[in-house]
């Protein structure tokens, strides 16, 4: 089965009430798009009923994606603050699965911003156990999880593929992929093609990113590499386009 090819929201909207989720779904659709990803910036009030009609009507696919705050960082050494990460989880898994969507990726093992330090062993630990929860959570609702690889200024948990997958074997969860980012790879990696070889079958999805966002070929990011790995892996996960709207 081929990639579906899909597009972030944000491409098309930086606000998420009904009626933005149902222009953003109908220009996905219009531009050819085979599906939506869907970025839960507050998942508790995401209106997972509007985007499942939505998404349905125009017959497309829908996914979404999160990146923790610092109040709800799972890798941090505060179980206050890991409980408030672990609880933002579950209720942006519960918004996927109401939508119908095929999958959660993102920053989801830690907060999405800038560090000064790296994670400590002991919020590592409890950044995995959070995500063996969660993924035992997906697991029952048939939705994969997928960990979104973002550069140093970012995260401080992960930052490469490399990382990304000895991060995984500790998580030991089946469904849970990487999730790589050209974007960000093309901050952090050697190359755009070995590290989508060395994943491998546990590559479970991909953004397209330019190196400043904009129009694709207008950057620096060698694509060409990028796409000759994925289909040396034959890989057949989702294919995202993610840039922004000048309006975001
Ligand atoms: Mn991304």
């Amino acid at each position: 089965m081929p990639s579906l090819i899909g597009c972030h929201a944000l491409v098309f909207t930086g606000e998420f009430d009904a009626r933005s989720i149902e222009t953003s779904v109908q220009r996905a659709h219009q531009a050819g798009f085979d599906l939506i990803e869907f970025p839960l910036m507050e998942p508790a009030t995401f209106d997972s009923a509007t985007a499942r009609r939505v998404v349905e009507g125009e017959g497309l696919h829908a996914t979404s994606s999160l990146g923790l705050p610092l109040d709800a960082d799972i890798s941090s050494d505060d179980p206050s603050i890991v409980s408030a990460g672990r609880q933002l989880l579950d209720i942006a898994l519960d918004k996927t699965a109401e939508m119908g969507g095929l999958h959660l990726c993102g920053v989801l093992y830690g907060s999405m911003r800038k560090h000064m330090a790296p994670a400590s062993a002991s919020g590592r630990a409890n950044s995995v156990a959070a995500i063996q929860r969660l993924a035992d959570r997906a697991s029952s609702l048939g939705i994969p999880l997928s960990l979104e690889i973002v550069n140093r200024y970012e995260s401080n948990v992960i930052n490469t593929g490399r990382q990304a997958l000895e991060f995984l074997k500790e998580v030991d969860r089946e469904g849970v992929s990487v999730h790589l980012d050209t974007y960000h790879m093309n901050i952090e990696e050697s190359d755009l093609f070995q590290p989508i070889l060395d994943a491998g079958d546990r590559l479970g999805y991909v953004h397209i990113g330019e190196s400043h966002r904009g129009y694709l070929g207008t950057g620096s990011v060698d694509f060409g590499s990028a796409f000759r790995a994925l289909d040396r892996i034959n890989y057949a996960g989702p294919i995202v386009f993610e840039s922004f709207s000048s309006a975001v």
